[in-house]
């Protein structure tokens, strides 16, 4: 008898765990581990990930597999154990990290199809199919026929398949083959009629073309027959049916221009041979390729994956969700062609799938997507490319809390190859990490074109109110977006702010609109006529008077997109403007035909939220202007500085990649901020290095690891006491070196009736850090789940509030 380990879709720390199950005998020659099986448990039938077989068990009394969800592993040896170590690193459950590395449509219903595979003729299997290949298992149910199935099944003649219903369908397409051997169709050509010249037709070609097959249309126009001959030789049983899967194609309507490596100029070169070396010698190694926009560094990448496709391997390339572009996917596409698969949330979740299964089957050598892309099912992989590696987006911020650039890491060790971080604004951690040698810093200094940067100017906005100017755009921003207009020239307008976030403000006493569940101000959005929480989703409308005193003078303050653009209609009434925004670009395609748009030179003006500050390459734009440069400075988060000087400077790179020289401008209220000032200059390395004091003098990354630990309760005196004794618990079994901040109150004190406490952990080396906090979760999290406490723990967290 054989027991198979199996991992239950409970996410819950009781159940993380494996749990034994018996295989049925129907089973036996076919599971493997990595497989997904429906298993029992209590009264109800769930998903499961078999993790491992064995031939005896400690328990008694088990239950059985009651079906087996895939005929071979979605997961292979490193996948799983790649997800034990996700779960582990992350203080996670192992079914989320496993439900993290798969498509969404592999959690959804199936369907199930018996399959034909003894294709030679069979009295049972030809009485049973009937010149189909595929049965639908409930069609067999009701013909009476499943146990005889089941006994071909046994004896592997017919398989059983499983399709995903509704939610991601195959989409399959009828083939028409010929399985009889020659002197069977030499048998029927005899005996056919001296005036069937259609069939006779059609018997040479099939017998020219033994076992290939064709869609009817190939079969008709290739044999030169007629649709009833065709039909008459499945009647006869010439003829078999199968039904084959077509990956839906998201890019087929492009043609791709294939485009050849280019020669590398010296700076190139020098930073790809050390790459190189490693691909050639089997080597794990951590690259820093660190190079301003428009330095070569996709070049690099392009060039560096061919070498990896020519040895046979295949290639890994992360990028953020928001610059997963066309344009960046057509430059993948162009060099690599079919070989490429794109994985991002831009897809259905069928596409998604489809996407997926072309990687699992060995049909793609490339894979590009965003942050989940680290797990694509690849097993020989040979390099590992993270672009924009300083994107905060690939921290997944649920369960399983974990970075993609630590996943690659992981997986790179594992294949033995190099991992490439490119970046023109690497993060604080990873600079320091190239500084110090522990990953290998590659540079580009210089812009492929030899052009010098755009020329940055920042303008003080509060000296423009004091002159007089009370309008969103600076004297200096509006001159420059008319010149542009005037010279038929392009102008993106950067606004560091999502949708409409405007707040209700009241005039008389000051009041702002809170949402009544979370201490956060609610945003207002024009377009509904609403007021809305964006961290718990209530809405509610606009009220008419101020509920604090009463007063009429109540109006809402703020810049979203929309009022931009209403503004833009006033002073500039002669441009053409295209607004990018949630709005704008939520179904859809909606995002590639604005950016179609924009580069056919249908509008003047680009406005947009932080979508538009990456991957644009548009010959014609020569002015960007950003509207507020540090509406991000004042959050409380010690990566602020770092995250406007990134934004700022990845804006600035917009302009003027190309002939036409492009101008930058940048209006704030802080000019004097080094983070702004510097991203005005371009200056990463004086930034570095003043934001390396500050984070020093704050015992921050990377000088210090961090760990967050959230709890929170509807009731404020439970979050306190629970976060006190935690905060105590984890005091006292640290070292003296680690400093621990808190009980304190959340940055956001209240999300959704919850009140929220924290404690913070600065650690250098904390051994036992891990197995700590795994006590703590289970020690704490029993009692508490009952009394509704949550406990979150995020390790390196991204997201501080
Ligand atoms: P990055 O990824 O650093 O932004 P790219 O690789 O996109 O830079 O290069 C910027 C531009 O320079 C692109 O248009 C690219 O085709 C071109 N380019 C890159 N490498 C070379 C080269 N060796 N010779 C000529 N043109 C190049
Ligand atoms: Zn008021
Ligand atoms: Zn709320």
């Amino acid at each position: 008898m054989l027991i198979a380990e199996v991992i239950v879709d409970v996410p819950a720390l009781g159940t993380d765990k494996v749990f034994d199950y018996t295989v049925p005998e129907k089973w036996l020659p076919i599971i493997e581990p990595g497989m997904r099986v429906a298993v029992p448990f209590g009264p109800r039938l769930i998903q499961g990930f078999v993790m491992n077989i064995k031939t005896e068990s400690t328990f008694e009394k088990l239950r059985e597999i009651k079906e087996l969800l895939d005929l071979t592993p979605v997961f292979n040896k490193e996948l799983l154990e790649l997800g034990e170590w996700v779960a582990d690193e992350t203080l996670s459950f192992k079914i989320s990290a496993y439900h993290a590395m798969l498509p969404a449509a592999m959690k959804s219903k199936y369907e199930k199809h018996i399959r034909r595979i003894n294709m030679d003729p069979h009295p049972v299997l030809d009485r049973l199919f009937e010149n189909q290949t595929e049965l639908p298992w409930q069609e067999a149910e009701q013909k009476g026929i499943l146990h005889t199935l089941r006994d071909e099944v046994k004896a592997g003649n017919a398989e059983v398949i499983y399709y995903l219903k509704d939610r991601a369908k195959k989409k399959t397409i009828k083939r028409y083959t010929t399985h009889l051997n020659q002197d069977k169709l030499k048998d029927y050509q005899n005996g056919l009629r001296a005036n069937a010249t259609a069939q006779k037709k059609l018997l040479l070609f099939l017998m020219k073309h033994p076992n290939e097959s064709f869609t009817m249309q190939h079969l008709t126009e290739l044999s030169g027959t007629s649709h009833t001959a065709i039909q008459a030789f499945i009647k006869k049983g010439i003829l078999q049916v199968s039904q084959d899967e077509v990956y839906r194609n998201p890019f087929a309507h492009k043609e791709f221009e294939r485009t050849l490596p280019l020669s590398l100029t010296q700076e190139q070169t020098k930073a790809i041979t050390p790459i190189l070396s490693k691909i050639e010698a089997n080597e794990y190694k951590t690259f820093l390729l660190f190079g301003v926009t428009g330095s070569g560094k996709t070049e690099v990448y392009l060039q560096s994956i061919q070498r990896v496709v020519e040895k046979g391997k295949e290639a890994i390339v992360l990028v953020p969700e928001i610059s997963l572009t066309p344009q960046m996917v057509d430059r993948f596409k162009g060099r690599f062609g079919e070989d490429v698969a794109v994985l991002h949330s831009g897809l259905s979740i069928g596409e998604k799938y489809d996407e997926w299964r072309k990687v699992q089957r060995r049909e793609a050598k490339v894979v590009v997507g965003a942050r989940s892309a680290i797990f694509a099912p690849l097993e020989n992989i040979g390099i590992i490319i993270i672009d924009e590696e300083h994107e905060t987006s690939y921290k997944q911020e649920e369960q399983p809390r974990y970075h993609a650039r630590d996943v690659a890491i992981q997986r790179a060790k594992h294949h033995q190859c190099p991992v490439v971080l490119g970046s023109a604004t690497p993060s604080l951690e990873t600079f320091a990490r190239a500084q110090k040698g522990v990953y290998h810093l590659l540079t580009l200094s210089k812009r492929m074109n030899e052009k010098a940067l755009p020329s940055v100017s920042i303008v003080d906005m509060r000296e423009e109110m004091r002159s007089g100017n009370r309008s969103m755009f600076s004297t200096e921003l509006f001159d420059k977006l008319k010149d542009r207009i005037e010279k038929r020239e392009q102008s993106i307008l950067f606004l560091n702010r999502r949708g409409h976030s405007s707040f209700l403000l009241c005039r008389d006493c000051g009041y702002v609109m809170q949402c009544p569940h979370c201490d956060i101000s609610l945003t207002y959005h024009r377009f509904s006529n609403e007021l809305k929480c964006h961290y718990c989703g209530f809405s509610t409308g606009v009220p008419k008077t101020c509920p604090e005193c009463a007063s009429q003078h109540i109006r809402y303050f703020g810049t979203g997109t929309q009022k931009v653009e209403e503004e833009l209609h006033k002073v500039l009434p002669e441009a053409r403007i295209i607004r990018m925004d949630v709005d704008t670009t939520s179904r859809k395609g909606a995002h590639e035909k604005l950016l179609d748009q924009f580069k056919l030179g249908k509008a003047d003006i680009l406005l947009g939220t932080q979508m538009i500050a990456k991957g644009l390459d548009f010959p014609n734009i020569t002015l960007v202007g950003v509207l507020s440069a540090d509406t991000m400075l004042n959050l409380p988060d010690f990566r602020s500085a770092e995250k406007t000087f990134q934004l700022l400077t990845q804006v600035s790179g917009r302009a003027g990649r190309h002939e036409l020289m492009g101008e930058v401008v940048i209006q704030t209220y802080t000019p004097e901020h080094y983070s702004v000032e510097l991203a005005g200059r371009q200056d990463y390395d004086h930034f570095y290095q003043q934001e390396m004091i500050l984070r020093k003098a704050g015992s921050y990354p990377p000088f210090y690891y961090l760990t967050l630990v959230t709890v929170s309760h509807e009731d404020l005196m439970k979050v306190i006491s629970a976060c006190e004794k935690i905060t105590k618990f984890i005091q006292a079994n640290l070292s003296d070196q680690a400093v621990i901040l808190g009980p304190a109150s959340s940055p956001i004190p209240r999300i959704n009736d919850r009140y929220r406490y924290q404690c913070l952990i600065k650690y250098k080396h904390e051994p036992k850090l891990k197995s700590t906090l795994k006590k703590l979760l289970e020690h704490y999290q029993k009692q508490y789940t009952k009394e509704g406490l949550t406990i979150s723990i995020d390790v390196n967290p991204y997201n501080m509030m």
